[in-house]
């Protein structure tokens, strides 16, 4: 099948990834050879290992891409899933560089992946599978604080991380920067308050600046804000479930929920956090009270909704579903959930697409506080909270005085109060995401030919790295 830009068939996620670039590009005027290199992978490492398991010797795929060195370390997380593939690997590493680029993180991209699926291996099997991994990461350089950066991917969270830091510790005792090699970490193992809904607080602050213009509501048929928005989430993972917790706080109604194991539907709205819990106890989303099963799980994703929220693996709209898709809006929590020809076909529906490169972004922003608050050895909010707090005060007390009118306890507490670090990491997060949409948006806007979110993202995050080469006097 002949697609808009001249290829056959459906591309790979790397080539669509690339697809994206390209696209942006013809709005660039950088010479051919600074493109080419930001485009390509600079260090691609394939390791196979072999894992004693309760079914015998099996012999485990992993690979670690580091897609951009113009910035260092490298940064991007490790996923566990049976289709882990070297071009995936490769996708996912070449958006964490653009991605790193829109939000101001001063890393380059990585990723990496181990061809596991992790439901079938005890906790102990995957200890030692994480552990073996790292190891075979240490023996080749490909992990350290200055030099490759993981953190949790679909497949991994907090547990994972903690294993890494331990190994790569173990490595190198004495280091005293070891922390900063991984980020996702539990708070006990140098992690950072507020990572693990970073990149759903950072969907929902993304939703709320695109949904917030009146103007760009109108060609959707939407009033502007999230209020009272329906919408329904593929994936009751880390990004699906708090991506749906902060819409619903905001005032969505989740009208569908899509798991592994079917999906499910209401139409007057499905408390999260309820869903979540039955799923804990039963295995299962299906037969959650009050709510229709779909067995079918993808059917749930063509249900009508104001705002679809795909938060699990690439590729799950596809040219075969996407004509039936009844979204206005699509964001994309998941990287790379729609495939070329479904966007064309979302596009030509008119559909507005929130690009993976951007809303996703959260989860990196804060592993970069994660990674600073590692190698400044301090928690944040430490050396300032109580300065500011009786600073605060000083001014409550000459207001009062001046006045003649008093704060009660309660108020003086809530007024009077130094910055915690779940304060500082949740307004860092909101102020790069709001920051970055402007930017895209400014891009979208300068030109009446760009088509969409995701080139202007393109646009904002090749012009900046494109500047680190240029600056370093590699290319004119
Ligand atoms: P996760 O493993 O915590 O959750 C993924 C969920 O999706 C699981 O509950 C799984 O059962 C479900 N799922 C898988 N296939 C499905 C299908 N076909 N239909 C319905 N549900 C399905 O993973 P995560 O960390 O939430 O990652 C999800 C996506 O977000 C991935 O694309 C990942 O690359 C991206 N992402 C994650 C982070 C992060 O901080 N974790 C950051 C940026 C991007």
């Amino acid at each position: 099948m002949s697609q808009a830009d001249g290829t056959n068939g459906p591309l790979s996620f790397f080539e669509n990834v690339n697809r994206s670039f390209d696209r942006a590009a013809r709005f660039l005027t950088y010479p051919e050879g600074l493109l080419t290199q930001i485009r390509t992978c600079n260090s691609v490492y394939a390791v196979q290992f072999p894992i004693r398991t309760r079914h015998g010797y099996e012999v485990i795929a992993g690979w670690r891409v580091q897609h951009s060195h113009h910035k260092a370390p490298c940064k991007g997380g490790i996923r566990y899933a049976p289709v882990v593939s070297e071009q995936e690997v490769q996708a996912l590493a070449a958006l964490m560089t653009y991605k790193c680029a829109l939000v101001d993180v001063p890393f380059g991209g990585a990723k990496g992946g181990v061809q596991i699926d992790p439901k079938r291996y005890s906790v102990d099997e995957l200890e030692r599978i994480t552990r073996r991994y790292t190891a075979e990461l240490i023996k080749k350089n490909f992990i350290g604080p200055g030099i490759d950066v993981p953190a949790p991917d679909y497949g991994t969270s907090g547990r994972e991380m903690a294993w890494i830091f331990d190994t790569y510790a173990s490595f190198h005792p004495g280091q005293i920067d070891a922390a900063a090699c991984v980020t996702g970490k539990p708070i006990s193992q140098g992690g950072v308050q507020g990572r693990v809904e970073a990149t759903g607080r950072g969907v929902y602050f993304g939703l709320r600046e695109a949904c917030e213009n009146a103007e760009d509501m109108k060609p959707v048929g939407l009033s502007p804000g999230l209020a009272d928005k329906t919408v329904i989430v593929q994936g009751l993972g880390n990004v699906g479930y708090h991506a749906a917790k902060f819409c619903q706080e905001a005032g969505c109604r989740i009208v569908g929920i899509a798991e592994y194991e079917g999906g499910i539907v209401n139409a007057r709205g499905l408390d999260v956090d309820a869903v979540r819990a039955h799923r804990a106890q039963t295995q299962s989303i299906l037969d959650f009270p009050g709510a229709e099963n779909v067995p079918q799980s993808p059917a749930v994703l063509e249900r009508a909704c104001d705002i679809l929220i795909p938060a699990a693996l690439e590729n799950q709209i596809t040219a075969t579903n996407a004509p039936r898709i009844q979204a206005k809006i699509v964001a994309e929590a998941a990287n790379g959930p729609i495939t070329a020809q479904a966007e064309d076909i979302l596009a030509a529906k008119g559909v507005l697409i929130i690009p993976d490169v951007y809303l996703n972004a959260g989860g990196v922003t804060v592993s970069y506080f994660e990674w600073l608050k590692n190698l400044s050895h301090v928690q944040l909010g430490r050396m300032g909270k109580r300065f500011d707090q009786s600073a605060f005060d000083k001014i409550l007390h000459t207001v009062e005085r001046l006045t003649d009118k008093g704060l009660s306890e309660g108020e003086r507490r809530e007024v009077a109060r130094g910055a915690d670090e779940i304060d500082l990491v949740n307004s860092g997060l909101e102020e790069t995401m709001i920051t970055a949409y402007r930017q895209i948006y400014e891009e979208w806007r300068a030109d009446t030919q760009v088509p969409d979110l995701r080139t202007a993202a393109f646009i904002s995050a090749i012009k900046k790295i494109a500047v680190s080469y240029i600056e370093l006097g590699i290319f004119p």
